[in-house]
């Protein structure tokens, strides 16, 4: 019989479209708010997205952690608006946006399909940067925890490293009792997901949202029903 081979997902921007959700929680949080809701929302949304580029860009080289990250995007962006907030406040804020977020996410029929679909003859997985509540929160309104084993749902928070670490690649494999040559990724980050599970000796699939250059020897889809016909079905 044939080896069962093992397909991994990323969760943001790969199973749902989170910047999607994320721009129109952000809005609204922004449009609610006692801090923000008399402001000009468009020039509001110019410097928190400016704000938010810098800020990532620092997390990336590892001088602030995401927490913080939340926290300063706030403080900076109202700042420049003349207007003080606390770090409690930030949190508050930020915490409204989470909740916005969660409440805005659905189950999507599509990925359902495509998943069970998958399931015939992969098994499959996700593996997710983030923290445990929060990534659960999601994959729970997603109903995706109906369709992967929770065994199977691999969170950095909980294993200690993020991708593109191998080590959380690795992790991942062993716990679907896979061998990385046997196992495809798909994500849409070029960094983490792609040079993250190439390095790690498995087989990236990148899914492009938006339009960027193709990576030498990666395949590429620009949709998720483009995996059917990549594994030959
Ligand atoms: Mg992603």
């Amino acid at each position: 019989m044939k080896e069962r081979q093992t397909i991994l997902f990323d969760l943001d921007d790969t199973l749902y479209p989170f910047h999607k959700h994320w721009d129109i929680a952000t809005r609204h949080a922004f449009e609610t708010s006692r801090w923000t809701s008399h402001l000009d929302q468009e020039q509001l949304m110019k410097v928190y997205l400016s704000e938010d580029t810098k800020l990532w860009e620092l997390h990336k080289q590892g001088q602030i952690t995401l927490k913080q990250l939340r926290r300063i995007r706030y403080v900076k962006t109202l700042s420049h608006f003349g207007i003080t907030i606390s770090h409690t406040e930030s949190d508050e804020l930020f915490n409204v946006f989470m909740g916005y977020l969660f409440e805005s996410l659905r189950p999507q029929a599509e990925v359902h399909n495509l998943l069970m679909c998958l399931q015939e003859k992969y098994n499959i997985g996700i593996v997710t940067n983030g923290f445990i509540d929060e990534q659960m929160e999601k994959i729970r309104r997603l109903e995706l925890d109906k369709l992967i084993h929770s065994e199977h749902i691999v969170i950095s928070e909980a294993v200690g490293y993020s991708k593109p670490d191998r080590r959380i690649f690795h992790h991942a494999c062993s716990k679907l009792k896979s061998y990385p040559n046997k196992t495809i990724f798909v994500g849409d980050s070029l960094f983490n997901d792609v040079l993250g599970s190439l390095n790690s000796g498995l087989t990236p699939i990148w899914y492009k949202t938006f339009d960027a250059p193709d990576y030498d020897g990666v395949l590429s889809i620009s949709s998720l029903d483009e995996l059917f016909s990549i594994l030959g079905y």
